[in-house]
């Protein structure tokens, strides 16, 4: 299989045109002999074409001659180039210019791909040694055996783009997204730092990588985005091979810089050490640290107070799955995007059965789609009610925190108003941090929530709950209680599993 680049969501279908950009003057060589439909391959030929007028000669020359070719196919357009680069620049400089001719031969917009085809690839690269050896023998310089040339690498995981344009908003993340607008327009003028928390699957990356790509398409400005694993795998390379100074540099020295999944510093006091010094350098204008995590700054575990004192002095804001109306609309937009929309009621009913994150409303379509394709039936509401009793089987069940506090409860012979209440007894207060420790693996709650629906607890009672059961769990102690009949001992590991066990019954 060919290596992709970056996939628009969605498949496509059976290639029928194909374009390549030759070298000189001749930007239109078409490739004669394929079975192709003659109204598609002229439409192919306006397309580049067009392309062309838009970018004009000299960057033509530049960025698609002998560089690129297109593709069209049933329901998209792929761009195969000589390498990533070039697939970068192209998506960084010239997406607006493809899909304004894409709209106006097609009259429509075109899911694009890009993909690193090996014949290119092995012919710019000959060129490029080419040309090395001429100015060297010019120099007068040997000239060393060509080397043969590599395979291209494999490209990374594939993506759809994030953008801030194609964010779809609602009263679940409208403050998210114009705190990322301001972060992407006058980076530092409203706030520093920028910390937007939330659930899994809720846009948080989305917006981050929307951020800097706005960031990037306006220029001017350096900015990095890295998840906070590369941050701290990058630093520990750097100290064993002695070059924390150019680490330091390339972070440092960035006008914006975002940094991903930051609950991972969690427990990792030497990485938070770094990452304070480089969060110093930032603030003020055309400045700023944005960062993403699952938690809000107070409930990441072990982490360092100095930093959650720096997170909270900047705007905090906090994503929430998203409501029926945004989730059809997301729907909406997301089928759009696949080329594949989708009739008005067949939206309502997905919105409103699938009720988790946008990445459940992703695998959602993505399976009511393969289900239409598969079975070769059009898309409507039966269809969808079909594919989506499986995957309500295959979907994880989201578990209430009031199932777990009655499951507990239940387990040692107390009420859920025991739990509520302030009272010590020990099968009372084993039962009121198991339902804390369950509440926060089982349920999307955070410490905060989970604290105030339990009789108003502080977050923090929450939070040493789990904390002493973590511990617990990992030096294999033993929990002793008596309950109406009985001694009863089991490991905290047991007790829990136990307890989950029959949640999920
Ligand atoms: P998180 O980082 O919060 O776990 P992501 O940013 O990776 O979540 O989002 C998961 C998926 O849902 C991505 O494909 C993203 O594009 C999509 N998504 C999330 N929120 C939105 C939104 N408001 N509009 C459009 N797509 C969204
Ligand atoms: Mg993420």
């Amino acid at each position: 299989m060919r290596p992709v680049v970056e996939q628009a969501v969605g498949r496509l279908g059976r290639r029928s045109a194909i374009v390549r950009v030759g070298n000189g003057n001749h930007a239109l060589r078409q490739a004669r002999g394929l079975s192709v439909a003659p109204l598609q391959d002229t439409q192919l030929e306006s397309l580049v074409a067009g392309l062309r007028g838009a970018v004009g000669a000299q960057r033509w020359g530049v960025w698609f001659d002998g560089a690129t070719d297109f593709h069209v196919a049933e329901d998209g357009l792929t761009v195969g180039v000589a390498n990533l680069f070039i697939s970068d620049y192209l998506k960084s400089h010239f997406a607006d210019h493809l899909a304004a001719a894409c709209l106006k031969v097609f009259g429509r917009a075109l899911p694009v791909t890009y993909h690193v085809q090996p014949d290119l690839f092995q012919r710019r690269r000959a060129e490029n040694l080419a040309g090395e050896a001429e100015a060297m023998e010019r120099l007068g310089v040997a000239v060393p055996p060509a080397p043969k040339p590599r395979p291209p690498r494999p490209a990374p995981e594939s993506r759809p783009l994030f953008t801030l344009e194609n964010f779809v908003t609602g009263p679940c993340n409208q403050m998210g997204y114009a705190a990322a607008v301001s972060a992407a327009t006058a980076p530092g003028r409203d706030f520093h730092p920028l910390f937007i928390h939330g659930g899994c699957g809720l846009g948080k990356t989305h917006l981050l990588q929307g951020i800097l790509y706005a960031l990037r398409r306006r220029g001017g400005l350096e900015a990095a985005c890295l998840s906070a694993e590369q941050f701290t795998n990058q630093y520990i390379g750097a100290m064993k091979s002695g070059s924390l100074d150019v680490f330091r540099y390339r972070y440092r020295r960035m006008d914006v810089l975002a940094i991903d999944d930051i609950h991972f510093l969690s427990g990792k006091p030497g990485t938070q050490e770094e990452f304070l010094h480089t969060f110093n350098e930032f603030g003020g204008q055309g400045r700023l640290v944005i960062l993403a995590s699952d938690s809000a700054p107070r409930e990441i575990e072990a982490i360092q107070d100095r930093l959650v004192s720096r997170f909270v002095a900047g705007l905090v804001v906090k994503l929430l799955p998203p409501d029926t109306d945004t989730r059809r609309r997301i729907l909406e937009a997301k089928a759009v995007q696949m080329a594949r929309p989708l009739p008005p009621d067949v939206l309502a009913l997905v919105a409103d059965r699938v009720k988790g994150s946008v990445r459940d409303l992703e695998g959602a379509l993505t399976r009511l789609i393969a289900f239409s394709a598969l079975l070769k039936q059009p898309v409507t509401p039966e269809l969808a009610r079909q594919s989506l009793a499986d995957f309500a089987i295959t979907a994880p069940r989201q578990t209430g925190l009031g199932e777990i506090e009655e499951t507990a409860s239940a387990f040692f012979g107390v009420t859920v108003t025991d739990i509520h209440s302030a009272r010590k007894s020990q099968p009372i207060s084993l039962a009121r941090q198991v339902t804390m420790v369950l509440a926060r693996e089982l349920t999307a709650l955070s410490f905060a929530d989970i604290g105030r629906h339990m009789g108003g607890k502080n977050h923090t009672t929450v939070l040493a709950a789990c904390k002493k059961w973590q511990t617990m769990v990992r030096s294999g102690a033993e929990v002793r209680w008596s309950d109406r009949t009985d001694r009863r001992t089991m490991t905290a590991e047991a007790l829990l599993a136990h307890l989950r066990e029959r949640i999920r019954r």
